[in-house]
This record gives structure tokens, C-alpha cells and sequence, in this order.
């Protein structure tokens, strides 16, 4: 008799050395990427939900290939973290967007336009954060209060080291938004205790906003809060109108998503900020 699961083992093992030849070869590939600053940054607004003014732009990475696809980060963001590359890869998507931004201040009426980066776990947890946030900054001739850095709660919960980061970098002027609010462990403890400028509700709160009411309640309840802590609240992916009203109806004041626009080429960004305005 054939011993059970004989045939699934002959396809796995194949598979998972298909598997780790994928791994090797894509960790390969984003070194050479990174020496050769083979990236570019596309920029999504974030809106007044009222007005759909601008109130920044958030720097998403994407990674173009020969054959003129883009890959998403999503497919390397978590390798590159993995490994340890997001700290050279963060150290250049800081400075790019820095640049970046004193560009898009230079556009008539514009000068106040901030520009968020996401910033890693892994980006904390090695020394010298403040110092690249600083350097960039300085290169590009920016004032501090030019950036926004985004983080998930994970990057800062539960690190002892991850809350002085922070205040180094929020004493330097730089407003700290938190992502992805609600995916994590949201303690509302930590809220008040870490110099937080901004709140972002993920997506998947403002998904189910049109379909249940209790989400929407949360919404509302988690604006109150913010409200009470002083901290501005973004809703992410945005896409419908309807959704739009019932976010606006919940307090919410600002938004993100595909609704306003996707993220855009620095091109295509700045002429968005000169067809829409400032918020
Ligand atoms: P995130 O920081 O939560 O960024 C928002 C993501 O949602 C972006 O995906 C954006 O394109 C997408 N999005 C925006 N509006 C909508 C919408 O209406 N509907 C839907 N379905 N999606 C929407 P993206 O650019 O693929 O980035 C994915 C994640 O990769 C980011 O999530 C962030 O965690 C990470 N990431 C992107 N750029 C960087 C970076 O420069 N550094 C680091 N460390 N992580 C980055
Ligand atoms: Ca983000
Ligand atoms: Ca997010
Ligand atoms: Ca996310």
C-alpha cells in the first residue's frame, strides 16, 4: 500500500524549492535596485472630505521593471523588511521625497503642501532615524514641519526604544501620523501617550461603511476619541460617494482614496495641485 499523502509530497517539496529560488532570486534583485536607485515615488492626496482641497500627498513606492510593468510594494515592502534592505530603501525614499515635496511647494499657492512617508518597524528599530529625517530634510532646503511620517501601531507597540524614536523625531517638528488605525491592537492607551499629529482609519472600517451601521458607529466613535485627543482623522480608501456622505456624517474630516484620486507620478501630482488647490 502507498503510504497516505505520498503525492502531495512529491508536488511540495518541489514547490517549496520553487519557492525559496523565487525568494533568493527577488531579494537579489531588490539589492541591485536599491544600488542603482531603480525606484520612483507616486503621490496620492489626502483630502478635505468637504472642500476636496489638498492636505498632503502620501509617497507610495513602486518599483518599475524592464518590460514597463510596476511592481507594487506590497510584493517587496515585506521582504525588504524581512532582510533589513527597507533601511537603505527608507533612507532613499526620504530624501526622494523630500525633494519631492520642496518641487511641489514650488508650485503657486502651494507653499504649505506637506508630503507623508511611510516609515517601517524595522526603520525604528535601528539608530540614526532622526539623523536621516534630518539630512533629507536639509538637502532639500525644507522646513521640518514639511513631513508627515506615517506608522502602523506596530512599529512603535510594544518596542521599548520605539516610543524615544518617535519623540526624537516629533521634537524635531515633524507631525507623526498613525496607519492602518483599527487592524492592530489598538490600544487607546497609547494614543495620548505618543505625540500623535494625525489618525488614519484603515480601509476596511471605511469598506463596510455602507453596509453596516455598527462600523459606521465605530467610525464615529473613534473620531470622537481623536477629537478628544486632539488628533486629525484621515479615512483611507475612500471610493464611493456614498461613502464620502456617511464618513462626513461621522465626523470624519478628511479622506484618501481612489474617489479624489489615485497615487500619481510627481508630474501628474503637481498639475493636480495646480488644477485643485490647497484645502
Ligand atoms: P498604506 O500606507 O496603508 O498605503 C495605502 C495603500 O492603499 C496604497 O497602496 C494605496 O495605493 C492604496 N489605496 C489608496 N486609496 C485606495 C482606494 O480607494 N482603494 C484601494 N483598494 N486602495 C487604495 P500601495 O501603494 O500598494 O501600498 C501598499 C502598502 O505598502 C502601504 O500601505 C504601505 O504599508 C507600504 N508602502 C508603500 N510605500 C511605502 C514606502 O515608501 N515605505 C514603506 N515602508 N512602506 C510603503
Ligand atoms: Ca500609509
Ligand atoms: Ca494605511
Ligand atoms: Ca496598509
Amino acid at each position: 500500500a502507498r503510504l497516505p499523502g505520498h503525492n502531495s509530497w512529491e508536488r511540495f517539496v518541489p514547490a517549496m524549492l520553487e519557492e525559496r529560488l523565487e525568494h533568493a532570486r527577488l531579494h537579489r534583485d531588490l539589492e541591485t535596485a536599491i544600488e542603482q536607485n531603480a525606484f520612483v515615488l507616486y503621490y496620492q492626496p489626502v483630502v478635505d472630505l468637504t472642500t476636496r482641497g489638498i492636505v498632503y500627498f502620501e509617497a507610495l513606492v513602486r518599483w518599475p521593471q524592464q518590460d514597463g510593468g510596476v511592481v507594487a510594494p506590497d510584493r517587496f515592502i515585506p521582504l525588504a523588511e524581512e532582510t533589513g534592505l527597507i533601511v537603505p530603501l527608507g533612507r532613499w525614499i526620504l530624501r526622494q521625497a523630500a525633494h519631492d515635496a520642496a518641487l511641489l511647494r514650488r508650485e503657486p499657492g502651494s507653499q504649505d503642501v506637506r508630503v507623508a512617508v511611510n516609515v517601517s518597524a524595522r526603520q525604528f528599530a535601528v539608530p540614526g532615524l532622526a539623523a536621516d529625517v534630518t539630512g533629507a530634510l536639509e538637502s532639500a532646503g525644507l522646513p521640518a514641519d514639511a513631513l508627515v511620517i506615517e506608522l502602523t501601531e506596530s512599529a512603535v507597540l510594544g518596542r521599548e526604544d520605539g516610543g524615544a524614536a518617535l519623540e526624537e523625531i516629533h521634537a524635531l517638528g515633524i507631525r507623526l501620523a498613525i496607519d492602518d488605525f483599527g487592524t492592530g491592537y489598538s490600544s487607546l492607551s497609547y494614543l495620548h501617550q505618543l505625540p500623535f499629529h494625525t489618525l488614519k482609519i484603515d480601509r476596511s472600517f471605511v469598506e463596510e461603511v455602507e453596509t453596516s451601521r455598527l462600523r459606521t458607529e465605530l467610525i464615529h466613535g473613534i473620531v470622537g476619541i481623536a477629537d478628544t485627543l486632539g488628533l486629525h482623522v484621515v479615512a483611507e480608501g475612500v471610493e464611493t460617494e456614498r461613502q464620502r456622505s456617511l464618513l462626513q456624517e461621522a465626523g470624519c474630516q478628511y479622506g484618501q482614496g481612489f474617489l479624489f484620486s489615485h497615487a500619481l507620478p510627481l508630474d501628474q501630482a503637481l498639475r493636480y495641485l495646480r488644477e485643485s488647490g490647497s484645502a
